[in-house]
């Protein structure tokens, strides 16, 4: 056994004890030799800068995500360089402790919901995308919409002003891509929809509302949820009774994860590595 400290990560978030991060990181650690561990951080938003400024150094972090709701917040307090993803959405879910202390930025769920969808066999180019949310993990679904040229992407968040930000932002770097937000649900259109995207956390409470009045659903319709934890939410529910083809988000957190450890330790993203981290979220998910 070594004597060298391990090496340690985790994710921050409020709340966090609903995630599988620590399972498919640790899990992945074990199966490369790695001596490091993943661990849970409850960071409240009132704690978000102690954290940054004692308590990174203080746990002598090498790494970590960002969930929940400091995925935007968090951008102020990067020090060192930032990823394309982290300057095109201003927000964070990846972050490197580089040797002399400085913060670098990336953003993995972008490239996380792509990678699942086309695992999946949904394309995007040429589909009109119905999204709840405009908060950090939505900014980086509309942004992969946008690469992916949707034809069009309509987007209701309970906050209008961040809704109005966002569809600034994605007219900003893709001009070509018709976006726009709404006031109300009934305005999104769903009828006419292709696919309809979760990117809130309501859902992630049993006793949540649904988002939507289910017989706007229609079996055409692909309906992601990014929520994993539960797996069924009630949106999943509604869609399923309706015929509609459904994924929760747990390929988006694997891929994710996968991109992040690789920026951490190195190792490239792999079959193995996926495989391995697939099978700690799979192990977890029927726990
Ligand atoms: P966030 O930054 O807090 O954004 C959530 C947004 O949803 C906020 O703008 C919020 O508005 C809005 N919202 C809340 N209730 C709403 C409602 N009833 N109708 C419309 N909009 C509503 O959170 P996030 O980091 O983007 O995460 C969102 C969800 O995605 C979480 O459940 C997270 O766990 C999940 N996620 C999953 C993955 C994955 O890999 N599967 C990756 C990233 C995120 P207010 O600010 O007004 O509340």
């Amino acid at each position: 056994m070594s004597d060298q400290p391990e090496d340690r990560y985790g994710l921050i978030g409020f709340p966090v004890k609903h995630s599988f991060s620590a399972l498919m990181h640790n899990a992945a650690f074990a199966h490369y030799g790695i001596r490091a561990s993943y661990g849970l951080f409850e960071i409240s938003p009132a704690d978000l800068g102690d954290f940054f400024e004692k308590r990174v150094k203080q746990l002598g972090l090498k790494g970590f995500n960002i969930t929940v709701p400091h995925k935007e917040t968090a951008c102020s307090f990067l020090s060192g360089s930032v990823s394309e993803g982290v300057r095109l959405t201003a927000a964070v879910n990846t972050i490197r402790v580089e040797p002399d202390g400085t913060l670098t930025g990336f953003n993995t769920d972008g490239p996380g919901f792509a990678r699942d969808l086309e695992e999946r066999g949904i394309g995007i180019a040429g589909k009109k995308v119905v999204l709840f949310g405009a908060g950090g993990a939505a900014k980086s679904v509309a942004r992969t919409l946008a690469r992916g040229q949707a034809k069009q992407i309509i987007l209701f968040d309970s906050d209008q002003e961040k809704s109005r930000r966002l569809v600034g932002l994605i007219k900003d770097y893709y001009p070509n891509v018709l976006i726009r937000c709404v006031g109300s649900v009934s305005d999104l259109d769903v009828g006419s929809a292709d696919i309809l995207v979760n990117a809130t956390p309501v859902g992630m409470k049993l006793e949540d509302p649904l988002l939507i009045d289910p017989s706007l659903l229609h079996k055409d319709l692909f309906v992601y949820d990014l929520i994993y934890n539960p797996a069924q939410t009630r949106l999943l529910t509604a869609a399923r009774e309706k015929g509609c083809v459904c994924a929760n988000g747990l390929g988006m957190l694997l891929h994710q994860g996968c991109l992040a450890f690789s920026l951490w330790t190195g190792q490239d993203v792999t079959a193995d590595l996926q495989d391995v981290m697939k099978k700690a979220l799979e192990e977890s998910s029927h726990a």
